[in-house]
């Protein structure tokens, strides 16, 4: 399977009810036509108490429905982004979403199952799609090397995955070159190695709750793959950047009477604000873009700028109707980078 990479794709992935829901009897809210379209059908109520749906609909560059595996998803998303970074660029790829939706299931997928394909995530399947470019001969010529970093950003501030959750600084020098000091990068020979980081380093994004946050979604993990070339300076050659970002769904609850919790849900939003806006400039080519706006945009400047940089978009939903309206709100949001 060959797919083209666009500039910027734009998908959504619809979870299936899971099992407290079913308890529940949860009505199922989102159908996928197909053809990259979605639709949302919301019971309501007209003043009179006669009941209506009221049916809305969205398009993208793909929809993948309830029983799409992992699998699937990659070869339509991440899979044709591999290529562009043996070419020289920059890929990234976003996991959108509220929480429970299913970002971390497409990203890291599911370790337990190990022997499916299914249950393996993006990240792991991208790395073996590394290696397979890597040992293939028409790459051989370029001599490059795979290195690995995983970090997470928590209220604007890193925290390295791959040592311990310690803080980092960004700092971005006269040439608007942006670095994470001291940031792990460990060189990998086999995605077998990339898949163990990502165990280790998924581990020590959920345990401890002593110097950075409590609760995985409420952070963005970035997962880097970096290629190198194997001179002297290790000159950089291409990066794929795959972001499982933070829950989307404080943006409507701000009831919140807990300052932290306002100050955490002020930072998510101007990050998913700031992420939109910079891939929209990408969109346009712009020369302009507005990466210094957040942390999350800071640290992937490079994947911004440059003819060679490409990104995929995935927003995940829940099918419940009691998630109806985060579900809306996240198709809008992807809707508005779609039409970039
Ligand atoms: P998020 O990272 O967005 O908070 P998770 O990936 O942790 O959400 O998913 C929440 C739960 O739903 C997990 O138990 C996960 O295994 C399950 N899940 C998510 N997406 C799917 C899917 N497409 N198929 C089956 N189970 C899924
Ligand atoms: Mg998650």
């Amino acid at each position: 399977l060959q797919v083209k990479p666009q500039k910027i794709c734009v998908c959504v992935r619809k979870r299936p009810l899971n099992k407290q829901e079913v308890i529940k009897k949860e009505i199922d809210v989102v159908s996928i036509p197909g053809n990259g379209a979605l639709l949302v059908h919301e019971p309501k109520q007209k003043v009179d108490l006669t009941k209506y749906l009221d049916n809305q609909v969205f398009h993208f560059d793909f929809s993948f429905n309830e029983t799409a595996t992992n699998d699937l998803v990659y070869n339509f998303t991440a899979k044709p982004l591999v290529q562009s970074i043996f070419e020289g660029g920059m890929a990234t790829c976003f996991a959108y979403g509220q929480t429970g939706s299913g970002k971390t299931h497409t990203m890291g997928g599911d370790f337990t199952g190990r022997q499916q394909n299914s249950a393996k995530g993006i990240y792991a399947m991208a790395a073996q799609d590394v290696f397979t470019h890597l040992n293939h001969k028409r790459y051989a010529n370029l001599e490059l090397s795979a290195y690995v970093s995983f970090f997470e950003i928590y209220n604007g501030k890193v925290y390295d995955l791959l040592n311990e959750k310690t803080k980092l600084r960004v700092l971005e020098d006269d040439r608007q070159q942006v670095q994470i000091v001291g940031l792990e990068e460990v060189y990998v020979s086999k995605a077998e190695e990339v898949i163990k980081m990502i165990q280790q380093g998924s581990a020590c994004r959920t345990s401890g709750q002593t110097s950075a946050n409590a609760n995985s979604s409420r952070s963005h993990a970035i997962l880097q793959i970096v290629l190198r070339r194997n001179d002297r300076a290790a000159t950089l050659h291409g990066k794929f950047s795959l972001v499982d970002l933070a829950g989307n769904e404080r943006g409507i609850d701000v009831s919140s009477n807990d300052r932290s919790t306002l100050v955490e849900t002020a930072e998510i939003n101007r990050s998913l604000l700031a992420l939109k806006e910079c891939i929209r400039s990408l969109g346009m080519n712009s020369d302009h873009i507005p990466f210094r706006l957040c942390t999350l945009t800071k640290v992937l400047r490079d994947s911004f700028i440059g003819e060679k940089s490409r990104t995929c978009m995935i927003a995940m939903v829940s099918p419940g109707m009691a998630s109806c309206e985060y579900t809306v709100n996240t198709l809008r949001y992807d809707a508005s980078v779609h039409e970039s």
